[in-house]
């Protein structure tokens, strides 16, 4: 089951996914199932294909191969919307015209959710991250971590099965990444949301994850529980690059 081609009933299954820019492939043959409520890491080197399989994931590239499946439903020719995923990304983009509450319901009002609905549920998500009370303030009021986790109840306040995360907290000081580590676990357990969450940080995805897939140029090289890279890495790039660890 190394490779996730036998698993039923997976949350997330990707099938000799495969994404070429002209000659490069960028995410050359990669299948992965991804129980649901598992806390999956995606780490490798910067130009892996990180990025790009999250991005197919969420529906923003269309792979040049394979398959994607949530819930057993094939997404693969689906926009994004159609797709009951949430999605942060490291710069946390929010609009700076837009409140905090009015910022997190945006995804509602693009679901024609009502008006009254989308406040009550943005509130909601607002106090699932901690930040109840901050829903009329501007974004540029708010520090860094602050704004990331804005980010977050916008990513999970229409329920979505699945969060995807691009190196989230990346752009964070040491301190605040840590705190911040904590709390996307928090959300996570507290959710049973299935994540997926890209990092270049090996530490980053030994502490957080349930398994950690090593990718290099656009290839897996290995799957498995954070404890068994340590003790079966899978080959010479594997444990060279978890060594590298500090
Ligand atoms: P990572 O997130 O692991 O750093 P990416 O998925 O962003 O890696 O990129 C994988 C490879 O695909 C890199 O070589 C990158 O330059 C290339 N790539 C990514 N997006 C594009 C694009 N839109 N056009 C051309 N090449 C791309
Ligand atoms: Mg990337």
């Amino acid at each position: 089951m190394l490779d996730g081609r036998t698993a039923d009933g997976a949350a997330i299954s990707l099938r000799g996914l495969e994404k070429r820019f002209g000659s490069l492939a960028a995410v050359d043959d990669v299948s992965i199932d991804i129980e649901s409520g598992e806390f999956l890491a995606l780490l490798g080197p910067s130009g892996s294909g990180k990025s790009t399989i999250l991005m197919s994931l969420a529906g923003f590239e269309r792979p040049t191969k394979g398959q994607i499946l949530i819930d057993g439903v094939d997404c693969t020719p689906l926009p994004p919307h159609k797709r009951n995923i949430g999605m942060v990304f490291q710069h946390y983009t929010l609009f700076p015209h837009l409140s905090v509450v009015e910022n997190v319901a945006f995804p509602l009002k693009m679901r024609k959710v009502a008006k009254s609905e989308r406040i009550r549920r943005a509130e909601a998500a607002l106090k699932t991250v901690r930040l109840e009370g901050y829903g009329q303030r501007a974004p540029k009021q708010l520090s860094g971590g602050q704004q990331q986790r804005v980010a977050l109840a916008r990513a999970i306040v229409y329920n979505p099965r699945v969060l995807l995360m691009d190196e989230p907290l990346s752009a964070l000081d040491k301190n605040l990444r840590e705190e911040m580590q904590l709390e996307i676990k928090r959300l996570h357990s507290e959710l049973g949301i299935t994540v997926v969450f890209v990092t270049h940080d090996q530490g980053e995805a030994l502490t957080m994850a349930d398994r950690v897939a090593i990718l290099k140029e656009g290839r897996l090289q290995q799957i498995s529980p954070a404890r068994e890279l340590y003790e079966r890495p899978a080959n010479l790039f594997a444990a060279s690059f978890i060594g590298e660890m500090n």
